[in-house]
């Protein structure tokens, strides 16, 4: 989704392709096929680019250290990257930061969660600190016995079970030169432990908390050196005793950095788009303006269904709602897979949302009118 805004800012973009059917290899012209995890696949790649960046965070320490020591201009840098990688790291950096954090802890046998639950209460989340993704490599458990077939003496983090009432997302993005611009915080609906609807900005959040939450956000990005596009995702919980009702605070969850599902609506609805801000961010250019454009933005992502043939559905959707905007990875369709989303702006929420609720079931073949 950066060769839009590459095509617009005159940039060459050249992809590191898993092959040459991979949705990014059919945009982008330059897209030799070769493994993120080789050291001899990545530096061919790099011998031609003048920046690297990356649209996820799997590529490994080695490859990463390869890079800068060829001299590369690798954005993010491997060390603000590792903090996205590896959930221990992140917690212990964010923890010293005074960044807020559910209560945590690294342990490596059935012992030291124990402890871990008994001070905190069960039900406690078992993270595997690498490789998760979309709810993977997460599980709510009520007892050690149940981690037993989880790789424990590898080092797992456990973290109390926030009792969040709902998930924000704040998007930041920081330049070598340290100009920062972040987009106004928003609300991410998950279902069934993967996103399906973004509502921007975050309805009802109150400006003392949305004001912490972007300066939670400016803070991480500058302390880890971040360049490029940072998510921090949130949760909001309830904060004080029954006669503070309805005050709320957050902890933060994970960070990812790279453009993001949570801010997939920026394409369509603020000014600068996160694919646009990540490319001016990692080319050290001047940061765009992240301002939104409508008082609401919708997104919603379709996911892989019953329904493999998308462009007859398109057509129904296209003239039924001439506003929305559709946007389709071009990737395979597999159940559950994120394969496109939508995004629809305007005044009245409630609206937006049952127009984009109703785009993304008809696309996935849940609702055939
Ligand atoms: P992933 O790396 O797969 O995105 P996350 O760490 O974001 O994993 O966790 C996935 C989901 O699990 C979150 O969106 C949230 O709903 C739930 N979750 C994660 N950590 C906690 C926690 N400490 N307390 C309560 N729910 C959590």
């Amino acid at each position: 989704m950066c060769a839009q805004p590459a095509v617009g800012l005159g940039i060459t973009l050249s992809v590191l392709a898993e092959s040459e059917s991979a949705a990014a290899a059919l945009v982008v012209p330059s897209a030799p096929v070769g493994e993120h995890t080789s050291i001899e696949d990545v530096l061919a790649f790099a011998e031609h680019c003048d920046v690297v960046t990356f649209d996820h965070e799997h590529v490994p320490a080695d490859v990463l250290a390869a890079l800068v020591d060829s001299g590369v201009s690798v954005h993010p840098r491997p060390d603000a990257l590792v903090y996205a990688q590896d959930k221990l790291a992140m917690r212990r950096r964010l923890t010293e930061l005074g960044v807020p954090c559910p209560a945590w802890a690294e342990v490596r046998d059935e012992g030291e969660l124990e402890a871990f639950g008994a001070e905190h209460g069960w039900p406690v989340v078992l993270k595997t600190p690498r490789g998760g993704y979309d709810g993977k490599g997460v599980r709510v458990i009520g007892s050690a016995a149940e981690a037993r077939d989880w790789p424990l003496a590898d080092g797992l983090l456990v973290e109390e079970a926030v009792p969040f009432s709902r998930e924000l997302a704040v998007l930041v993005a920081r330049s070598p030169m340290g100009q920062c611009a972040v987009w106004p915080v928003v609300e991410t609906v998950q279902t069934d432990g993967i996103c399906t609807e973004v509502l921007a900005p975050a309805p009802g959040l109150p400006d003392d908390l949305a004001a912490a939450a972007s300066q939670a956000a400016l803070t991480i990005a500058g302390a880890l050196d971040v360049t490029g596009v940072m998510a921090v995702e949130l949760f909001e919980v309830p904060v004080g005793d029954e006669s503070d009702s309805g005050t709320t605070g957050f902890v933060v969850n994970e960070l990812a950095m790279r453009p993001h599902n949570s801010g997939h609506w920026t394409i369509d609805g603020a000014v600068t788009s996160q694919f646009e801000q990540h490319l001016r961010a990692v080319l050290d250019l001047p940061l765009g303006d992240p301002r939104s454009r409508d008082r609401w933005t919708v997104m919603g992502n379709v996911l892989g269904g019953e329904y493999p043939e998308l462009y007859p559905t398109y057509r129904h959707l296209m003239a039924r709602d001439p506003a929305m905007k559709f946007h389709h990875y071009g990737k395979d369709v597999r159940p559950g897979r994120k394969i496109g989303h939508v995004n629809v702006g305007g005044d009245d929420l409630d609206d937006l949302r049952e127009r984009a609720r109703h785009a993304t079931q008809f696309l996935q073949g849940v609702i055939t009118e």
